[in-house]
């Protein structure tokens, strides 16, 4: 039934945002216990969050009356000493998401252009859409950005580009001298809005922190999360790194209380576990290797990944999603991405990574009938 008060008209064009589907869910609709079931469909931590993190976060839990510092001052304090910066350039939001959403707020009004590459993370056309924006999609190349057609794309009412690197799905990455030369050629009225969620497993990270700190590229914003390498996607925290007055602006979308004090306190112990973050780099490393491995004997075509997930081209990627599913194996498909033939798997430990395999190839490569006598 037709609501009987209008509505805020550009939400009509919001795409609907599809997530991993969580174990608690498919166990309920198959009848199988959540403990039988792995997800591997997020691009979560698969070691589970740092002890230390946990430790910190019990300890908090006694004090929930009290409302959270509001300013998060010892996590920013904290972790602007370890990117050396200033406390001023930080903005903490629940989930990078929400820095994604201040964006939206800051600079994007009816008709202002924003461009993306195809194949981008799902919520850069959502905040553009809601914020009434124009949405300019240019091609991906071999999967990933083409950082020219993009700068190409950019017009007078171009208000904001985003880029992701590593990009999430296709796990593709840039080339430094790409990056920079393309940050560099972004007009000074356009921002910049470059998502780094998974830049902690790249092995060489490129550093745009010197431009922050330069004070010279007040349209160039970072953003990077907890949820991914830290391993703590369930407490939502994520974080902007930019010019203190691109801050300051952004600090007035923001709720008061955005951060909890059970996520900054698990946030604050994270930053002190890099032994946790460490390992988990090489796991994922390790089932990088695993999987590529497996998808070139399988004769998969699969792209080459940065992160901690890989996309890789099945057929029909929704019956293969469907019937890894039902043997216990949470993965994504992709056609929500304009990729049908395609899923995305998250890394998870050797063990899940070999159990998704054995599901793949048993769903890949049905067992083939007995030949009649
Ligand atoms: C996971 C992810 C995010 C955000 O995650 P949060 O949990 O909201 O911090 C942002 N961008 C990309 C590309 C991601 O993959």
């Amino acid at each position: 039934m037709p609501l009987p008060f209008p509505t805020n008209p550009a939400l009509q064009g919001v795409p609907v945002y599809q997530p991993g589907r969580p174990i608690e869910e498919v166990a309920r609709e198959l009848g199988l216990p959540a403990g039988d079931i792995i997800k591997l469909a997020s691009n979560e931590n698969p070691l589970g969050p740092s002890r230390l993190a946990q430790a910190a976060m019990r300890k908090a839990i006694a004090q929930v009356n009290l409302y959270p510092d509001g300013n998060a001052f010892y996590l920013k304090q904290k972790l602007a000493a370890r990117l050396g910066v200033s406390p001023a350039n930080l903005i903490f939001g629940s989930g990078s998401n929400e820095v994604l959403e201040f964006v939206g707020h800051a600079l994007i009004t009816p008709g202002a252009e924003v461009v993306v590459s195809q194949y981008c993370f799902a919520v850069y056309p959502i905040v553009t859409a809601l914020f009434g924006g124009t949405l300019k999609v240019v091609p991906a190349r071999n999967y990933g950005h083409d950082l020219d057609a993009m700068l190409a794309a950019i017009t007078p009412q171009t208000r904001v580009v985003f880029v992701a690197n590593p990009n999430n799905p296709t796990g593709t990455g840039i080339r430094r001298e790409d990056l920079a030369r393309f940050v560099n050629a972004v007009p000074a009225n356009v921002l910049v809005a470059l998502d780094e969620s998974y830049i902690e497993f790249l092995d060489e990270p490129i550093d745009l922190l010197p431009e922050i700190r330069s004070g010279q590229k007040p349209n160039l914003l970072l953003m990077r999360t907890f949820s991914k390498i830290y391993g703590l996607a369930g407490l939502r925290l994520g974080y902007g790194i930019a010019d203190a007055g691109l801050i300051a602006e952004l600090e007035k979308i923001r709720q008061p209380f955005n951060i909890n004090s059970i996520a900054q306190a698990g946030a604050l112990a994270a930053l002190d576990d890099t032994a946790h973050a460490e390992k988990t780099r090489r796991v994922n490393a390790r089932g990088l290797k695993l999987y590529a491995r497996a998808f070139r004997k399988l004769g998969l075509e699969f792209i080459p990944s940065f992160a901690n997930f890989i996309l890789v081209r099945v057929g029909d990627g929704q019956r293969v999603f469907s019937e890894l599913q039902k043997l216990g194996v949470i993965v994504r498909p992709m056609g929500g991405y304009q990729l049908p033939e395609w899923i995305r798997i998250s890394i998870g430990t050797s063990k899940e990574n070999q159990r998704c395999l054995e599901a793949l190839k048993s769903v890949i490569a049905p067992p083939v009938a007995p030949v009649a006598a």
